[in-house]
């Protein structure tokens, strides 16, 4: 005889009480089991007294700004490591590299060296579309 049982602890449950509970707790499953009754129970109680039972979202924890790992000012994106006047090093460690043996990372070199050429052409051709 189980169903009598849960019918006797359901008519015990008092709806303030249990309603006062949920809002502690804000969990349908636990206000339920420490008054005996099922979470549709307690979730029909708690919305007929006009609380809503949805997911309630955390706000989430604040992200510590990123410093620019040159000059320590907060940088752009959550990624990047350099502030916008520091970004357009961001080969420095191949620069570090090249200096240390130049031989062995001449290709580096030249890569960066068109690249240096190719970023100039660029800017360049930026600044004449910009004013037109
Ligand atoms: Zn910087």
């Amino acid at each position: 005889m189980n169903i009598p049982t849960r019918n006797m602890a359901m008519r015990k449950a008092d709806p303030e009480k249990v309603i006062a509970r949920y809002a502690e707790l804000r969990n349908l499953e636990r206000t339920g089991r420490e008054f005996g009754i099922t979470r549709e129970r307690v979730r029909q109680i708690v919305n007929r007294a006009g609380i809503s039972t949805g997911r309630q979202l955390k706000p989430k924890p604040e992200r510590k700004t990123r410093l620019c790992k040159e000059c320590g000012d907060p940088v752009a994106s959550a990624h990047s490591l350099y502030c916008s006047t520091h970004r357009l090093e961001k080969h420095k460690r191949r620069y570090r590299a090249i200096k240390a043996d130049p031989e062995k990372y001449a290709h580096w070199r030249d890569l960066l060296k068109k690249y240096d050429r190719r970023r100039k052409i660029r800017l360049q051709e930026q600044a004449e579309a910009a004013p037109a």
